[in-house]
């Protein structure tokens, strides 16, 4: 990790001020797969690119294309005749390919893998007419993606409390599907409850929520016990990290906050704080939590101690528009 003064376990015995550092955290692969979509499309046919919508919800991330020439737009119709035009990784409805190609753009789409496979999915059930409920959070762009598959047969399911408004018209052809970036135990009463009413409810074929989300979900849950505070780093319409500080607080950690930058750190949350967690969500650079542990140490956090629950290798291919050229 080359962290000075890092140890590999929870149980250092370390007296005083420490950090815990969750592992994994940051970046996932579909998250660098879309920035990296949009860099090379810099690289290779100059500013500007359009990107609709925020490539990944991300303020640094952000900033940082439009810095090097990236035009972010809500909509393909304020993208120029003919320009490029980069998809987010949250995925679009299947209008807004229409909608590009009416206008003649030139579309690379760097949605994620694992939010196609919610895609396929969700076309694939409307295909065979069941009714599918779409666990997500009501305007979410994954959502409104998803939903644009099959917008006849997708109900939204926005948590446990939605369920008592679920109408269907064949109980043996229902099945839930969920956004990738879920909380799992939220997700799972969600399930419950909708099971309570539709006892013949399918689960999808895979997990939807992805590897990534889950597996910073698991390592905050391993450390928040141990912490009275946790700082996220990530932005606030980034659903995976907003999860991070309710896991961390349903975890066991007296405090949560999720924090853009370093300066963000109220030092008044660290008042008798000798544990504080770490993590950041899935879009965020791994330079900005190098920040908050330098704003840390400046307070006498400056023991940092890895918590390790998975380790990921899982890499995406680049959008077949964008990859470099065989040789
Ligand atoms: S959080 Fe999951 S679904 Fe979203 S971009 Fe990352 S890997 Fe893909």
């Amino acid at each position: 990790m080359g962290i000075p003064g890092a140890s590999s376990s929870v149980t250092g015995g370390v007296a005083g001020k420490r950090v815990l550092l969750a592992e994994p955290r940051g970046y996932c692969a579909g998250v660098d797969r879309a920035v990296e979509t949009v860099e090379r499309a810099l690289e290779k046919h100059g500013a500007p690119v359009y990107v609709r919508h925020e490539i990944v919800h991300n303020v640094h991330v952000v900033e940082t294309l439009a810095k090097a020439g990236a035009i972010f737009v809500e909509e393909t119709d304020e993208v120029p005749e003919g320009a490029i035009v980069v998809f987010s990784a949250h995925g679009v409805a299947p209008t807004v390919h229409q909608t590009a190609a009416e206008r003649n753009l030139k579309v690379i789409d760097a949605t994620c893998p694992l939010v196609t496979k919610v895609h396929n999915e969700a076309k694939r059930f409307a295909r065979d007419d069941y009714d599918i409920l779409l666990i997500g959070h009501e305007g979410h762009e994954e959502v409104v993606g998803t939903a644009g598959e099959a917008p006849d047969h997708v109900q939204l399911v926005d948590g446990p409390d939605s369920v008592d408004n679920v109408t269907i018209r064949d109980e043996n052809k229902i099945i839930w599907l969920s956004q990738t970036t879920l909380s799992v135990d939220e997700t799972m009463e969600t399930v419950r409850r909708l099971r309570e009413r539709f006892p013949t409810l399918q689960d999808p074929p895979s997990d939807d929520i992805c590897y990534a989300t889950q597996n910073r979900q698991v390592a905050v849950k391993a450390m928040a016990p141990e912490c009275q505070l946790v700082i996220v780093v990530g932005s606030r319409n980034s659903s995976n990290s907003v999860r991070l500080v309710e896991v961390a607080l349903n975890a066991g950690s007296d405090a949560g906050y999720l924090v853009d930058y370093a300066e963000d750190i109220d030092p008044a949350w660290l008042e008798g704080v000798t544990t504080v967690g770490i993590t950041s969500g899935a879009s965020v650079p791994e330079l900005l939590v190098r920040g908050v542990l330098e704003r840390l140490a400046e307070y006498g956090y400056d023991t940092v101690q890895p918590v390790t629950t998975a380790n990921e290798t899982l890499v995406f291919a680049l959008p077949r528009e964008i990859r470099p050229a065989r040789v």
